[in-house]
């Protein structure tokens, strides 16, 4: 009697995440759908009606090393909200920071109070740090997508992710900050410049790679954006400065939110949304982010438990509870070596699934991976779509955010994935970021203030 190790996920499971699974002629379909839609962005014709925005920022000119001084950031929209203080000077900088919490009833309460919120925190920081007495630059790193009248202009277009205050879209966010910090009046700050996460991304990476084009983000939330020619930027409307190059955010989450990704849509992902604060919006950010891909697995790991496939017939209350799979698995399921199973044991223990068979151990690693592949393969294919829009010989890709940090074979899944879909002239590479939008917030504030030295002076 042979003891029979199991190393396929049962048959019938496979079959069922076939539709989790797209082959290369698919991937290049969805990266022709992703080209129509960045042009409908860019033009001033088709935006308005546009599902990915492609907003122009307004940060322009790189860091060049001559900048000191100390500066502050905020970073509001990723796993955490931070404040910072950082102090350059040429290549060498010192950074201190401090999470401070943000309660849901304030993500979900008036845009006065997340404000007030924001402000209080960064008064807390900046007396701890001892800096109240100085009104120093700040940058502000803001993750949702802005519609940017300048680099001090930002309006919000919709919130996303676990974000949504009321009577804040349609208004200038740093407005609202100033605003805030104009009530209490114990701080003083010069918000030099605001900004999205991937800009700050691109920025961070920029300064060590001059190769550094696209930035990329797939954290809780998911979005790029990419060095676009002037010309093609019909929004941008400062002309007359810099490079001839403008920095798009893409705010490709939202990619699919016409229906275009219904193709490739699963119930899965129909019920994530039905059940998120924004239905209907950021269907691409869904399949892909990590806001979302717990819940996905464990809604498929619902099911197939319901249909007697997983842990025989019999799952448990936490398996059955909404969230509370978390992302955070998937990445320490997949970090087990291959045919052990240490992390999973215990995750699978914690939500009361004692009984799982070494049969279960193998389907649940492979959900996880179907799930996590697909958004690397997706996230890859958007980024084939960038490198073949630039059209440069050599680009390099600045990436952030927990999901790609965290999981153990996000890089190699998507070096893997554009190697094969991008024309073979191109050269690429994915640079983790150091910490974009902390650290790149600071360099863009730096940048905005000594330009504002330059022109008083
Ligand atoms: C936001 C983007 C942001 C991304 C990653 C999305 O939900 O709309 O502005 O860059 O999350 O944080
Ligand atoms: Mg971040």
């Amino acid at each position: 009697m042979g003891y029979r190790r199991e190393t396929q996920a049962h048959p019938l499971i496979r079959e069922k995440c076939r539709e989790l699974i797209f082959d290369n002629d698919i991937l290049r379909k969805i990266g022709d759908i992703f080209l129509d839609n960045i042009k409908k962005g860019l033009a001033k014709a088709t935006h308005p009606t546009a599902v990915v925005k492609c907003f122009p920022t307004y940060v322009q000119d790189l860091p060049d090393g001559t900048e000191t001084g100390k500066f502050l950031a905020l970073d509001l929209g990723g796993t955490n909200f931070r404040v910072l203080l950082i102090e350059l000077s040429g290549e060498h900088f010192e950074m201190k920071s401090k999470i401070f919490a943000i309660p849901q009833h304030i993500m979900l309460g008036s845009g006065e109070q997340l404000f007030d919120h924001i402000a209080e925190c960064l008064a807390i920081f900046v007396k701890e740090e001892q800096v109240q007495q100085e009104t120093l630059p700040l940058g502000f790193t803001f993750s949702f997508p802005l519609n940017q009248k300048g680099l001090t202009i930002g309006i919000l277009e919709r919130w996303t992710k676990g974000f949504n205050c009321s009577n804040v879209v349609g208004n200038d966010v740093v407005q609202m900050l100033n605003e805030a910090i104009g009530r209490r009046g114990d701080v003083k700050i010069e918000v030099c410049a605001i900004l999205n996460d991937t800009t700050g991304t691109l920025m961070s990476c920029a300064w060590k790679n001059h190769d550094c084009r696209i930035g990329l983000i797939v954290g809780t939330g998911n979005n790029g954006c990419y060095v676009e020619k002037q010309e093609n930027a019909e929004l941008f409307d400062d002309k007359n400065r810099g490079s001839g190059k403008v920095i798009i955010n893409l705010e490709m989450g939202a990619f699919g939110d016409d229906g275009s990704l219904d193709f490739i849509r699963t119930d899965y992902d129909r019920e994530v949304d039905k059940h998120s604060i924004n239905p209907g919006k950021q269907t691409q950010e869904k399949m892909i982010s990590g806001m979302y891909m717990g819940e996905l697995v464990r809604l498929a790991l619902e099911k197939f438990t319901k249909e007697g496939l997983l842990f025989g017939g019999k799952g448990s209350d936490l398996l059955f509870e909404r969230g509370r799979f978390y992302t955070k698995y998937v990445s320490e399921i997949e970090s087990d070596e291959p045919g052990m199973f240490t992390n999973q044991k215990e995750i699978l223990e914690e939500l009361g699934l004692k009984h799982a068979t070494e049969q279960d151990y193998v389907n649940v690693r492979f959900i996880c991976e179907c799930v996590s592949r697909r958004a690397a393969h997706l996230a890859s294919a958007s980024i084939v779509t960038l490198l073949h829009k630039m059209n440069e010989k050599k680009v390099t890709v600045g990436v952030d955010g927990s999901v790609y940090r965290y999981h153990p074979h996000f890089r190699n899944l998507m070096m893997e994935k554009i190697r094969e879909l991008c024309d073979p002239s191109i050269e690429f590479d994915l640079m983790l970021s150091e910490d974009g939008s902390g650290r790149g917030a600071a360099l863009v504030a730096a940048v905005a203030a000594r330009q504002k030295k330059k022109v008083s002076a």
